[in-house]
């Protein structure tokens, strides 16, 4: 199997998917490609590195606000951004959507 066969065979490898040949195939190219070697332990130290961070916990009341933003009530967001920001907290701003004073400069 060439590098690029290879490569199709590391996500399902690290998932444990594969199959008795494609192990072989893969330990055998492996054992003579550096790359692909180097390629693979790469992809596996981001997998250990994303599986380290843990579920993110979402906001208490994002379901709250997402039932708000999909009512039939609440006009359509005019992009994906204005959407993000209606379900977003008003960073640097108050319940008015002003901007907080800033004290201490
Ligand atoms: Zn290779």
């Amino acid at each position: 199997m060439n590098c690029a066969g290879i490569k199709k065979l590391f996500s399902p490898y690290l998932d444990g998917r594969v199959s008795g040949s494609e192990m072989r195939a893969l330990t055998r190219h492996m054992q003579q490609c550096a790359a692909c070697s180097q390629a693979c332990a790469a992809m596996q130290r981001t997998q250990q590195l994303l599986a380290s961070l843990g579920p993110k916990q979402a906001p208490a009341d994002l379901a709250l606000k997402l039932r708000v933003v999909g009512s039939p009530h609440f006009s359509k967001p005019s992009s994906p951004q204005a959407f993000l920001q209606a379900i977003t907290p008003n960073r640097g701003r108050n319940r008015c959507g002003r901007r907080r004073p800033r004290f201490g400069r």
